[in-house]
């Protein structure tokens, strides 16, 4: 089979290399000129190792991206770094860190033992998670997370505290319009699993370095390639007017859409046309700060604590030197989801409050850690579409399309997680069997 991948993200990638291994001949058009799209690598001069787009925190419940990563000769072990759930704040008010006992044992214990959380807000979150095991871990389709918070008693210190930042990390959409369904989703897959599903995974090299540039090397890339004409047939398919046996069309969604414009209307699959336009986006921004000399955080990945009037916006800070092993300079990610106002802002400004609130934040740890050193360079990237905003009631496209040579694929497709990697990676598997039930 000769074989056409749309896209070289995570989900067009996995498609390839599902491809590929079932016998097909492979070639990756790309738009851009590095593999990942939106997890990739980013050269900046004033770094000395390479960024990425965004700081990515995988989880032991990203059960298909570890085994992909080892199919293509990658290893896991070797290139994430695997801690225990811990969610520390820099100012080290807040802490709840999972013991080594077996799930679900090891959650009731980390909210029991949590400090910065009174008693009543203990039980309360453990009330939630025998509420949501009871529910079978399905609430209502059409309740968002602060009705299901509600719905559950949650005071508003641990919606704060706790549920409103994990929320954000994972679906990034604010708890008033995000999905309830996609964010139980989340947690089942984290707290009703084995412990080992819950642990953060931390990558320690560079995006694209942790499989995509494998990936792509066993297939033919054509990066700086725009696919701007798609024309699916029931036998082939004519893609910037060569022709392919089938493809997997791996792009964001408004994409899809403007290159199937016209032949979703001829095919009267309207119903497909409107689902692919219905997705809304937000942003995430990240800044990366280069510090003058060493600084080592207690955690390789702390919450920040967020003040939107003194544009304190960043929800996680990430040790990037630890992470690296690089002992020369410090180095952080300051990441801030669904950061609509950071756009807005002067940028020089943004990345100034948001360096004021890792200083002062810092300062404030009962350890004392000492001063933040001083800033060698700072670059703040704001990806405005980073996912598709998780709200209640979303018709997710599946990955079939009215024509056998066509697979749709990304993590917006019907793969029942938020937009995430794992997402990406199932459904870019799911659409390479959709062409080829022997594809894995
Ligand atoms: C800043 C940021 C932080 C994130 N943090 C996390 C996280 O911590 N954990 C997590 O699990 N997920 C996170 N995500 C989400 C995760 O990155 C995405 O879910 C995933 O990368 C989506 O992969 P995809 O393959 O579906 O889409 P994409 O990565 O968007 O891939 C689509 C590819 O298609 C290419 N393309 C588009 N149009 C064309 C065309 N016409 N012709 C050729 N090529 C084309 C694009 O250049 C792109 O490379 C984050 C995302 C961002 C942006």
């Amino acid at each position: 089979m000769k074989a056409a991948v749309i896209g070289a993200g995570w989900a067009g990638l996995a498609a390839s290399v599902a491809l590929r291994e079932a016998g097909a001949k492979v070639t990756v058009f790309e738009a851009g000129h590095t593999p990942g799209g939106r997890a990739r690598r980013v050269y900046h001069g004033d770094f000395d190792a390479p960024l990425d787009n965004g700081q990515h925190l995988l989880s032991g419940a990203y059960k298909q991206t570890l085994a992909l990563m080892r199919r293509v000769g990658r290893n896991p072990d070797a290139l994430l770094m695997r801690r225990p759930l811990k969610l520390a704040s820099l100012d080290g008010r807040f802490n709840l860190s999972a013991p080594r006992l077996p799930a679900p044992l090891h959650m009731a214990v980390a909210i029991l033992r949590a400090r910065g959380l009174s008693w009543a807000d203990r039980l309360a979150a453990l009330r939630l998670m025998r509420g949501l095991k009871a529910m079978s871990w399905t609430p209502p389709r059409d309740w968002t997370v602060l009705h299901l918070l509600h719905y559950h008693a949650q005071s508003d210190a641990l919606i704060r505290q706790v549920w409103d930042p994990l929320c954000l990390a994972a679906l990034n959409t604010p708890i008033a319009t995000a999905s309830a369904a996609l964010f139980a989703r989340v947690l089942r897959d984290a707290l009703a699993g084995s412990r080992e599903d819950s642990d953060l995974l931390l990558p320690c090299t560079d995006l694209s370095a942790l499989w995509p540039d494998a990936a792509a090397r066993q297939v033919t890339m054509r990066y700086g390639s725009t696919v701007r004409q798609l024309h699916p047939s029931d036998d082939g398919i004519d893609i910037n007017q060569e022709r392919f046996d089938a493809a997997v069309l791996a792009v964001p969604p408004t994409f899809a859409a403007r290159l199937l414009e016209a032949p979703l209307r001829e095919a009267g699959a309207t119903g497909l046309l409107d689902a692919l336009k219905a997705f809304d986006y937000l942003p995430i921004a990240t800044l990366n700060v280069r510090l003058a000399e060493p600084w080592r955080l207690p955690e390789p990945m702390m919450m920040l604590r967020e003040d939107a009037a003194r544009g304190h916006a960043g929800q996680w800070l990430f040790d990037r030197a630890q992470l690296a092993g690089d002992t020369k300079a410090g180095e952080l990610a300051v990441v801030a989801s669904a950061a609509n106002g950071i756009g807005e802002r002067n940028r020089r400004q943004a990345i100034e409050a948001m360096i004021d609130q890792v200083a002062e934040q810092a300062a404030s740890h009962p350890q004392r850690l000492p001063p933040m050193p001083e800033v060698s360079a700072a670059e703040l990237f704001i990806e405005k579409r980073a996912t598709f905003a998780a709200v209640p009631g979303l018709h997710r496209p599946l990955n079939s399309t009215p024509w056998p040579t066509l697979a749709l694929a990304g993590d917006w497709t019907d793969t029942g997680y938020p937009g995430v990697l794992e997402g990406a990676v199932r459904s870019g598997l799911q659409a390479a069997r959709v062409l080829n039930p022997r594809a894995n």
